[in-house]
Formats: structure tokens, sequence, C-alpha cells
């Protein structure tokens, strides 16, 4: 089977003529509906026998950031039966009852079962599946330090840091500029609390994605012309207790949390994050 990687590839094939006799505007925009499945190669009716042949059949498309995110799913259940959950029941701060291990996600249950199912009081995703599984399974156990630092300050994080501020910190920051119920949500609905925080801020919660992964978000409001501001701060061990990947899957899937809770509400704040619900 041929592989197609993007629209450029099968772009690099036509005529780049722009006729429109595919009833597409451009070239370009009959390589994207190729490429999306929308259009066959063949309603191009100026390309060879020979494209036609080698790339109008099936091809092969890489993944979706959602099949590859399954996939790791699958891949991380099928190691739960090769380890020792007692142990990492105290590894990782959860309970272990010799069926399963009880982790707190959010405050909420989320079991890990000896056969490598996964059942929740919360909506399972592999947003959400993928750090925790990599938490019970490599996850080192150091205690909490009480030392916060940024992500950027984690080990590994300075290179990240971009991603994580475009996903991460933006997004959240414009979901607390417009949706004032943000905090209260964070202290209602997954047992937040209001803390000093690590550096002088107007609001300040503690949350515990994972019983050993607290978080604390510090939101300054906008005043006087300023813009308003969101940082996000680790326990200094957050790198040794689960990889730096998945703490980012982890707050990024948070986010979307609650990005999807002020949507509920009426509060398009993912439309300004620029993400759109499903
Ligand atoms: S028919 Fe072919 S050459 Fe013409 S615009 Fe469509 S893709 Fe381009």
């Amino acid at each position: 089977m041929t592989r197609i990687n993007n629209p450029m590839e099968i772009y690099k094939l036509l005529p780049q003529t722009n006729c429109m006799d595919c009833n597409e505007k451009t070239c370009l925009a009959f390589a994207v509906a190729v490429f999306k499945n929308r259009k066959p190669l063949d309603q191009c009716p100026h390309l060879s026998h020979d494209v036609l042949e080698k790339y109008g059949g099936e091809t092969e498309k890489p993944n979706t950031i959602e099949e590859d995110m399954r996939d790791a799913v699958e891949f991380l259940k099928a190691k739960i039966p090769g380890i020792d959950l007692a142990e990492a029941a105290g590894r990782t701060g959860g309970k272990y009852d010799g069926k399963k291990l009880t982790v707190k996600v959010m405050g909420k249950d989320f079991n890990v079962h000896t056969n490598g199912t996964l059942s929740s009081e919360i909506h399972i995703n592999p947003w959400l599946a993928v750090p925790v599984l990599n938490y019970v399974l490599n996850g080192k156990g150091r205690p909490l330090s009480g030392n916060w630092i940024t992500f950027r300050e984690l080990k590994g994080g300075m290179e990240r840091y971009s991603l994580f501020r475009q996903r991460c910190e933006k997004p959240l920051q414009a979901i607390a500029d417009s949706y004032p119920d943000l905090f209260r949500d964070m202290l209602d609905i997954f047992n937040g609390r209001r803390v000093e925080g690590p550096v002088d801020s107007d609001v300040a919660v503690i949350m515990y994605p994972l019983p050993l992964l607290p978080v604390i978000v510090c939101y300054w409001e906008p005043e006087d012309g300023i813009d308003s501001s969101l940082h996000i701060y680790y326990d200094e061990t957050a790198a040794e207790n689960l990889d730096l990947d998945s703490l980012y899957t982890l707050t990024a899937g948070m986010v979307i949390m609650f990005d999807k809770i002020a949507y509920k509400h009426g509060i398009p704040a993912g439309e300004q994050a620029g993400r759109t619900h499903g």
C-alpha cells in the first residue's frame, strides 16, 4: 500500500493548473479533499494512468493523535497484569483491595483492575488514561517537597514550555477571563482548596490531578488596562512521579475538562482558546 503523509504529497502529483474540472477551486483544495477521503483521486481527469494506478487505490495515512492515544492506552493496559498492584498502591498513594488499585484522580476514584481494565467515577478518555497508567506503571513515588516550580523549571520542561503555555496556561487563562465560576468549580467539583500561592496572586487554588501530583493555579485579574495572567505550578518532585509528556497530557486534559464545563454554562471560552467541543 502506498503511504501518503500529508496533502502536499498529493498536490505534487497534480498538474497544478487550478482548472476546476474536479469542482474544487484549486488543485490544493482538491489535494486536501483527497487526503481527507472526501474525493477519490480519479476525479481529477488530468492524471496519467501510472499515477492513478500507484496512488488512486487505498493509501496508508498517518495515525491521528486520537488513534495514537488509543493505541497508547491499550499498550499500557497490557502491561498492568505484569506488575504488583499492591506495591504500586504504596508508590502512588492509592489503595489496593486484592482486585484493583484505586487512585484519586482530581479527587474521584479511578480503578486499575489486575487484568488491566479501567473504571472510574469520571469519564475515562485517553488524555486521562495514559497519564494515570504511566503514573501507576512508572511513578517513583517521591514524597512531596513543598517547593513549587513552573513547568519550565521541571527537568526537560524548558524545551516543551512553549507548547505547554499554548495548550495549557493560555486556554485556562481565557476560561478564567470569561467564566467567573471557574475557581468555584475547581473548589466544588474537583475538591480544590484556596491556598497562599507560591507567588502573590489574586486567586490561588490547589488541586490534585493525582495524589502525588498537586498543582497550584495562580490567576491575576486584568487591571487598569493590563491583561490578566495565569500560571500553573508543580511540586518540584513532579517529573519523578510522572514523566513530563504525561504531565503535559494530564494538565491539557484537565484544561479541556474545565473548558467543557464552561461551555456547558454558555461560555464559549474554548472558542477563544482555539478549540472545538465534541
Ligand atoms: S481537475 Fe486536476 S488540475 Fe484541475 S483543479 Fe482539479 S486537481 Fe487541479
